[in-house]
């Protein structure tokens, strides 16, 4: 008889683990998605004609086997020379980012920062390995001159926090590239890659949980990990495993208190042009006093051939959807509180389900190959799921 397998969410995670766990052969597998939809942000809808997702969902992996999962399955254009830029308002240019020595060398204060980051030569990426927030690690690493630029003001809107030295974790931040040779120094060891298909990632979801038994707009009203028992719409549902994507803190009715997120306020905006971004450049990144925090061109990601182009732009504000676990030491801690409570079988992966907001799509698909072997060879895993890796 087959094992029954409940996934709780049917994002990019869930979907993966079903698509995963389908080829076990030995579990039949029951998504619960509240939306009635899979894929949540990841999704691909239409405005003025044009593709988009909530925000950009580039893909971008250090790993071959991921790359090599997805791309059989949905086909993969590669985003090789995309660049991240940088508007500095001081200076009253772009650069690209992450930070590189190219750039830093044509800013008009280059002899200053030159002067800062020769005196902490030698403490260069590793210096900072006693720091205890955001600031020191970038302060310790760029000196002060780099940080103001780039770091700062960013981080502040983008955590909604009056000082980055509040933001106590930060293994997440693309620090360790800093200061290579040019604008494309920071990417060569990455794939970097985003559907051929029209409509992005939505037939992954489908073709993932094509076996899966996939109940939307269903979220559960009761629900025993230990016993590995559900309450869905009044009838009780046992499985022998449990695999939870959202927010831990909702399988244990809060009971430590509520894990915090921030949304994204997200704007489409189209321009009577075909392009307005520089060739190559798919993001743009705003280091001042704006409210927003980036703007992505669509058209770079999925060639969708217009005589006018889209433009997303996203305000960080306290909720709201696209959520963002918080780098924060002490919402962590809360986390891990809920993470010491899942018994055997019962596991949790997906950027909510692991708390962290260094989890990407392809951290999703790698997180649930961890989990499909260690089910494979028997062997158990830590809570969250393993897997998180910054790209850079
Ligand atoms: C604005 C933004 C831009 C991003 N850009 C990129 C990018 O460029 N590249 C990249 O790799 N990653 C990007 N990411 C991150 C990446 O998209 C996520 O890591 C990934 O989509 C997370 O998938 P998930 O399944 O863990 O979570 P989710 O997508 O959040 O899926 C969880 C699912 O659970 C459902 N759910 C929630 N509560 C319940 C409930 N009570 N009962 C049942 N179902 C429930 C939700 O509806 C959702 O479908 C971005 C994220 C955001 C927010």
């Amino acid at each position: 008889m087959k094992k029954k397998l409940l996934i709780i969410g049917g994002g990019f995670a869930g979907c993966c683990v079903a698509h995963l766990f389908s080829k076990l052969n030995n579990w039949e597998t029951t998504i619960i998605e509240k939306n009635n939809f899979l894929g949540d942000g990841v999704r691909t809808n239409w405005y003025g004609g044009h593709p988009y997702t909530f925000g950009p969902r580039h893909f971008l992996t250090p790993y071959d086997n991921v790359y090599k999962y997805l791309n059989e399955i949905i086909p993969l254009r590669s985003c090789a020379e995309h660049e991240f830029l940088t508007y500095v308002e001081r200076d009253n240019d772009f650069y690209a980012y992450p930070i590189n020595m190219s750039d830093v060398k044509r800013m008009p204060d280059y002899d200053l920062i030159n002067k800062e980051m020769t005196e902490k030569k030698g403490e260069n990426f590793i210096g900072s390995k006693n720091a205890k927030n955001l600031e020191d690690y970038w302060i310790g690493s760029v000196g002060n001159r780099l940080f103001d630029k780039f770091i700062d003001k960013y981080n502040k809107k983008m955590w909604l926090v009056d000082d980055c030295k509040e933001i106590d974790t930060f293994n997440w931040s693309p620090k360790g590239v800093t200061l290579k040779d040019g604008p494309r120094a920071a990417w060569t060891d990455i794939y970097s890659g985003y559907p051929y298909a029209a409509n992005g990632y939505n037939d992954y979801f489908d073709i993932a949980t094509k076996e899966a038994k996939v109940h939307f707009n269903t979220t559960f009203d009761y629900i025993d990990l230990e016993k590995k028992e559900i309450l869905i719409n009044s009838e009780k549902h046992k499985f022998d495993m449990i695999v939870n994507t959202i927010s831990p803190d909702l399988l244990f009715k809060r009971k430590f208190g509520k894990l915090n997120y921030l949304g994204r306020e997200f704007h489409k905006i189209i321009f009577p042009v075909e392009e307005v971004f520089p060739k190559n450049v798919y993001f743009l990144y705003y280091a001042n006093d704006e409210k927003f925090t980036r703007l992505v061109e669509y058209k770079k990601f999925t060639h969708h051939k217009s005589p006018t182009t889209l433009v997303g732009m996203e305000i960080p504000v306290r909720d709201g959807p696209g959520a963002y676990p918080l780098p924060f030491k002490k919402d962590q801690e809360l986390a891990k509180k809920y993470f010491n409570l899942f018994p055997d079988d019962c596991y949790s992966l997906g950027r909510a389900g692991s708390y962290l907001y260094g989890i990407d799509i392809d951290d999703c698909i790698r997180q649930a190959m961890i989990l499909c072997d260690a089910v494979k060879s028997g062997s158990k895993l830590k809570y969250p799921v393993p897997g998180d890796n910054y790209k850079f």
